[in-house]
């Protein structure tokens, strides 16, 4: 059971190919920063490589064959691919999932306010944050505004070198000493968080005129109105691209690597898939971080709609033959994993540990305390994915997320488990899991991507 470090095992033209590949990753993570900025890209490139609109298929009446590709979006913000194997569907697919939300600050439905000469946006965190580590650091806005007319503003303030940044204050050292009494989870109030976005009063004006004079940036730039807030999705983000991490280069520090860096491998392995037996899958979905409720969550129906819409166009409907297809697949449900921290040891036990640069990361179970709330993939299982990655000479390795009683986590396993299909969790390891910032290693990066790859053309 020893741990390899798997820069050890590359030849430099494979370090060649994780550096490469890691350049490719940290564009995409630079430039999708919204569920609806993933899917976008993520299509446009799916089409590039062959896959075809489901709906334009339905429009038109066409039947899939195998070899056949295509993909379903909902809402924008969820994305489901397909790439139809030459075995009956009810045999079962091979399917790579994982979540494309990551935490934020959600702008408010009334955001906008004017309290001593500045205008500031109220926010709603969204998942799981330290809420003290979201002040003081520049901060880009993302996201639709939806007005009466149903025309659409997509909104991208804050990434260009040119764009100005927004931000939320902290308290100065010196007058905290009130605030540094506090236990973290009260150092920053939830309702505190709120971005200064202007400072200049709009001349002429005496009520609320820096509120004004922000509104009317709005206006000429964008040609939003106050109450087009009401029907917007806007998220307040990390600003600025994700960058190379250490001075070997080996890492990268980038905003959203949960799951972004999952969702990301799989659908590249997902691209380069060719010829499958059997139909091979990747779904991506929005609203983990929040309890994957809603319709673009893995709760929803979508997928298993999607599933009867492409056994119709291949002339394999059955009510039955659906039920069969979902239990009979296999699934690797990806998510990160918490990577050991010598800055924090005393919340890891060593020996089931997820470790940097050590490979994809298999959780057989994940959840908290007692396991609750876990998908605990079946021993059966287990040994199959064991033997399609060695074969394949994947770097993988198991852990736990933290000692047992220390807390936990849940992903989506265990909602496509209720289908009675094989699901285990696997993923990068990344540490400041939900920080502003996290960290993942390149060479899981690849060694992920490698893994996906083996476990549709093995599985
Ligand atoms: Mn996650
Ligand atoms: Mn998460």
């Amino acid at each position: 059971m020893e741990r390899k470090n798997v820069w050890l095992k590359y030849d430099e033209a494979e370090k060649k190919a994780v550096y490469d590949f890691g350049e490719e990753y940290r564009i995409f993570l630079s430039e999708c920063k919204t569920e609806r900025e993933c899917v976008t890209r993520m299509r446009a490139q799916a089409e590039e490589k062959g896959y075809e609109d489901l709906e334009k298929i339905l429009a038109e009446g066409r039947t899939l064959r195998p070899g056949d590709k295509v993909y379903a979006c909902c809402m924008g913000k969820m994305i489901a691919m397909f790439h139809m194997g030459t075995e009956p569907m009810e045999k079962g697919m091979a399917i790579l999932g994982a979540h494309i939300d990551s935490p934020r600050l959600d702008i408010k439905q009334i955001p906008l306010y004017e309290d001593t000469e500045m205008a500031l946006l109220d926010t709603h965190y969204y998942g799981g944050v330290k809420k003290y580590q979201w002040v003081a650091l520049p901060l880009a806005l993302h996201g639709v505004v939806v007005k009466k007319n149903g025309q659409k503003v997509e909104i991208n303030l804050g990434e260009a070198p040119t764009d100005p940044v927004v931000g939320i204050s902290d308290l100065l050292p010196h007058l905290a000493h009130d605030q540094m009494a506090k236990n973290a989870e009260k150092v920053i109030d939830g309702e505190n968080l709120n971005i200064l976005v202007g400072s200049i009063p709009l001349a002429g004006e005496e009520k609320e005129p820096v509120k004004k004079y922000i509104l009317k940036l709005l206006e000429e730039k964008y040609g939003i109105e106050e109450a087009d807030f009401i029907s917007a999705e806007l998220e307040a983000v990390p600003a600025g691209p994700a960058r190379d991490y250490g001075l070997d280069s080996s890492m990268i520090l980038g905003y959203g690597h949960d799951d972004r860096v999952c969702a990301y491998t799989s659908f590249r392995a997902m691209l380069d898939m060719e010829a499958p037996k059997r139909t091979c899958v990747c779904l991506l979905v929005d609203k983990e971080e929040i309890g994957s409720v809603g319709a673009t969550g893995m709760h929803s129906k979508f997928f298993e709609n999607m599933v009867a819409e492409v056994m119709n166009c291949a002339g394999q409907y059955s009510e039955l033959g659906v039920r069969r297809a979902l239990q009979h697949s296999k699934m690797l449900s990806s998510d990160v994993s918490a990577a050991y921290d010598p800055n924090y040891p005393e919340v890891m036990e060593k020996n089931n540990a997820a470790y940097m640069s050590n490979g994809l990361c298999f959780n057989k179970y994940t959840g908290s305390r007692g396991k609750s709330g876990s998908n605990d993939a079946n021993p059966e299982y287990m040994a199959e994915i064991r033997q399609v990655l060695d074969e394949a000479g994947v770097a993988w390795q198991t852990s736990e997320l933290g000692k047992v009683d220390q807390g936990g986590g849940g992903t989506i396993a265990y909602i496509m488990a209720n289908y009675g299909m094989e699901v285990i969790d696997c993923g990068v390891a990344v540490q400041n899991m939900h920080a502003p910032w996290e960290v993942a290693g390149k060479a899981d990066v690849y060694e992920a991507y490698r893994g996906y790859g083996a476990f549709l053309k093995g599985i």
